[in-house]
């Protein structure tokens, strides 16, 4: 949310333009609430969420390690100290030669969910240890992560076993419970699916080490959300009540929970119009919108909370949109964002919880805005 040091950087250095302000304070709080809630599992920062160098830097210093989506990403740890032991490459979808890169790097550890994939990681990365995913429902996700990632659970016992064969080591499963999940309890039974694997890759004779219990941990925008510390307890009985005296190494890889709300996008309103004489509902038309880094409203899926310089006065539901020529980039629109009824051209209103999600989706120079800036202090 906006910290004294966020409104005091605005009020000072009066950046032209939308622009994001992360306070790195807060995503210092944020790593050490992780690892207080959830004490036996290494956290792997999830870097698309928001990869600024001097987040990553602040993370590397502080021990976190990192889950990388891309080489470009692996770059990026590793240019902020991480270590290519402290390294994973999470994603399920890689280019071999991008594999063979990583391998190059030194990253030995990657997610698989097919044998196709397998086939890349054994030829590209001979040696590795590998994780495979399996999908999860995402229910009770704000942003769910639908069926692109992961495999069953039955699928994903051929799949390392296959890896084990081609001299890979077949290493642990993971799986993501989908972003935003605001129920505690979301990760009980993936855990389960992953004891299952576990139990019948024993039966091979091959023993798995690892369980990656994925992102998912909310940030809090309109509603209240649980505490990490809940969090924590829920997936530690969890992993108690599915593996028992056979605990396994565990990881974690927030990403919004670690820097969603450490940020504050600054935006101004342009236009403040209606569509007729009789129109029930204003239309507040910002400087930033869908394309400038506000993606995450498609579907009006997360609802940021929003500060104005009048919120004492009375309010009315308003239509919120950006300011590119194009009729997507409309923000609110089915269910109507409440904005004080003297709100005008000119105001500036502070977007809150936009720490994570936001510049990486900015598009480069739609209608030739500029990308979103950003400010790391
Ligand atoms: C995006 C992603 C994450 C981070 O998810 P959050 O919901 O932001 O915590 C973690 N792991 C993987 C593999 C991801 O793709």
């Amino acid at each position: 949310m906006a910290t004294q040091r966020i409104i005091d950087f605005l009020a000072t250095r009066r950046p032209a333009g939308p622009c994001l302000v992360v306070d790195l304070d807060v995503v210092e709080e944020n790593f050490g609430a992780f690892r207080k809630a959830l004490p036996d599992s290494s956290i792997y920062y999830a870097v698309k969420a928001n990869p600024a160098p001097e987040i990553l830097r602040l993370l590397s210093a502080l021990g976190s390690n990192f889950d990388c989506a891309s080489v470009a990403e692996i770059e990026m740890a590793m240019d902020a100290g991480a270590t290519c032991d402290r390294i994973s490459y999470g994603n399920t979808i890689k280019k071999e030669r991008d594999v063979a890169r990583a391998h190059d790097l030194g990253v030995s550890l990657f997610a698989v969910d097919s044998v196709e994939e397998v086939e890349k990681v054994a030829r590209a990365a001979p040696g590795a240890r590998v994780f495979c995913r399996v999908l999860t429902n995402g229910e009770g996700a704000e942003w769910p992560l639908s069926r692109k990632f992961g495999c069953v659970p039955a699928m994903a016992i051929d799949v390392l076993v296959y890896a084990q064969s081609l001299g890979l080591v077949a290493t642990g499963v993971s799986f993501h419970v989908g972003s935003q999940q605001c129920d505690t309890n979301a990760w009980d039974a993936a855990i389960a699916d992953a004891s299952f694997v576990f139990q019948a890759l024993a039966e091979k004779g091959i023993v798995l080490t690892l369980v990656n219990m994925g992102g998912g941990f909310p940030t809090r925008y309109l509603k209240d959300i649980p505490t990490a510390e809940a969090y924590g307890r829920s997936i530690h009985g969890s992993l108690v009540r599915h593996f028992g005296n056979h605990m396994p190494e565990t990881i974690i890889e927030p990403g919004r929970g670690m820097v969603g709300n450490a940020g504050v996008i600054k935006a101004e309103v342009v236009l403040v119009s209606r569509k007729s004489a009789s129109d029930e509902n204003r239309w507040i038309f910002l400087d930033i919108g869908k394309f400038g880094g506000l993606a995450e409203t498609m579907d009006e899926a997360i609802r940021y909370p929003i500060t104005t310089p009048r919120d004492g006065d009375a309010m009315e539901p308003c239509v919120l949109a950006g300011p590119t020529c194009d009729s997507a980039d409309v923000l609110y629109e089915k269910k109507p964002y409440p904005l004080p009824i003297t709100l005008t051209i000119g105001d500036e209103v502070l977007i809150e919880g936009t720490g994570a999600y936001t510049t990486t989706y900015s598009a480069v120079a739609f209608n030739g805005f500029e990308p979103l800036r950003a400010y790391v202090i």
